[in-house]
């Protein structure tokens, strides 16, 4: 998957909420911790930060790229592999090849379905 050739359009949609390694904010954290529109709570017991700028990861910087590339947590390493519906991107297949409209909305659907499941088995 090449996400360079298409961030202009994806804008790095599934950059958004994800468990950032307690060690990965240690180190990171600087480059974000006094923007006033961050908002992070640090779950000690799970040893992960979940953080937010906007809506959108913290470490995402304004060209849609990751600033913490090398360090980035293994979910992000490892997403697009298609292992399950969450774990695939709607705009690129894992083998890099952009997906039609039809697909995009395809695999939305898939992921809404799966998250409404999700939150419904944990109530
Ligand atoms: S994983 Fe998908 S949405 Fe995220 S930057 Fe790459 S192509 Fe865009
Ligand atoms: S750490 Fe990097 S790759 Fe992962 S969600 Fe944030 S910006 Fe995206």
């Amino acid at each position: 998957m090449d996400c360079k050739k298409c961030v202009n359009k994806c804008k790095a949609e599934y950059c958004t909420l994800i468990p950032i390694p307690i060690e990965i904010w240690n180190k990171h954290k600087e480059k974000v911790i006094n923007n006033k529109d961050l908002r992070y709570e640090i779950f000690k017991e799970t040893g992960v930060v979940f953080a937010l700028i906007n809506s959108k990861c913290p470490f995402l910087d304004a060209e849609y790229m990751c600033s913490i590339y090398e360090d980035r947590p293994e979910v992000c390493r490892i997403f697009g592999d298609e292992s399950n519906i969450l774990m695939t991107c709607k705009w690129q297949d894992k083998d890099g090849r952009m997906r039609s409209r039809q697909e995009r909305r395809q695999v939305e659907k898939k992921q809404q379905d799966e998250q409404a499941k999700c939150f419904k088995d944990c109530k």
